[in-house]
């Protein structure tokens, strides 16, 4: 069987003036990693690809590890400690911060958070919008969002729910680009083209695809770019084939059956969502469960 374990952040100090950058510091992953050795093998990302079906059937448990959003803090904080202890990992990229020299829209929401209040930033986007939730609308934001509080549900469901990707773009780009550099942001947030290369030799670099959309809610068409621009400029930076993708969100709607279609069509050999759980033979190649980092033995929601 195999259990994965997917990082974000992974920097020594999450200290914002509002808290909305979550991780885990590089002495909490390498405690884990500990942890998850005294469990099991790691496993190669080629092996794994190789011998996909052996490794679910078997009855030994094997751990791979990932990264998504191609995070250089992940490189310079992770792989050191990852090397010392002789552990393979997978980093999935999204190839809009290189192609397009853009900060993925989840990361300007993460860095917009950090310096605006919950409350200021919902007021901003009444006045945007021109419209405010009704009743129902905080209801439904409750239970979308049930472990956050109710003016951070409300504020997350106003714009990641109600709102279309481009009008989130428009409002919360605003904002960015009021606080941040955003050519600052992209060199020192995103791994740099050696970077990149340097893991893809090593066979340990994926796809999670271009832009960062819940590709589920897209049409065949969006899909389809989506996943193969970054399957393309990967294999052009590294001249490899790229095998493995993680989907962004990686939930039931961002990552249905469609979405594992068309990534195989498009020569994926294992894709990867963020539904929780173990993969043993009967899971689809193409989509397979995933553990947030925090819910395995050694993270913070661990029981
Ligand atoms: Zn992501």
């Amino acid at each position: 069987m195999l259990t994965v374990s997917n990082y974000h952040y992974i920097r020594e100090n999450f200290a914002t003036p509002y808290p909305s950058i979550f991780g885990v510091t590089p002495c909490d992953f390498r405690k884990q990693l500990l942890m998850l050795k005294n469990e099991g093998d790691f496993i190669e990302p080629k092996y794994l690809v190789e011998n996909l079906k052996d490794v679910m059937e078997s009855a030994d448990h094997h751990f791979l590890i990932t990264f998504d959003d191609g995070l250089k803090e992940q490189f310079e904080n992770a792989l050191p400690i990852l090397d010392e202890l002789h552990i393979p990992a997978l980093f999935f990229i999204n190839s809009i911060n290189h192609i397009e020299k853009k900060v993925s829209l989840v990361h300007q929401i993460h860095l917009v958070r950090s310096v605006v209040s919950t409350a200021s930033l919902y007021e901003n986007l009444v006045h945007h919008t021109n419209r405010k939730l009704n009743q129902e609308e905080i209801q439904q934001a409750h239970q979308f969002y049930r472990f956050d509080d109710h003016q951070s549900a409300a504020l997350k469901y106003f714009l990641n729910v109600l709102l279309d990707f481009t009008t989130q773009e428009k409002f919360i780009n605003g904002i960015f680009t009021k606080h941040f550099n955003e050519k600052e942001i992209l060199e020192n947030l995103y791994m740099n083209t050696d970077e990149m290369q340097h893991l893809i030799k090593r066979g340990f670099l994926g796809s999670h695809t271009h832009t960062h959309l819940p590709l589920g809610i897209y049409e065949e068409q969006t899909i389809l770019y989506e996943l193969e621009t970054t399957k393309k400029y990967l294999e052009n930076l590294g001249g490899v084939a790229i095998d493995c993708v993680a989907y962004p969100y990686g939930t039931k709607e961002a990552a249905t059956e469609e979405v594992g279609r068309l990534a195989k069509q498009l020569g994926y050999k294992i894709g990867f969502t963020t539904n929780p759980g173990l993969n043993e033979g009967s899971n689809n190649p193409l989509l397979l469960n995933r553990f947030d980092c925090n819910d395995l033995i050694g993270g913070k929601n661990y029981k």
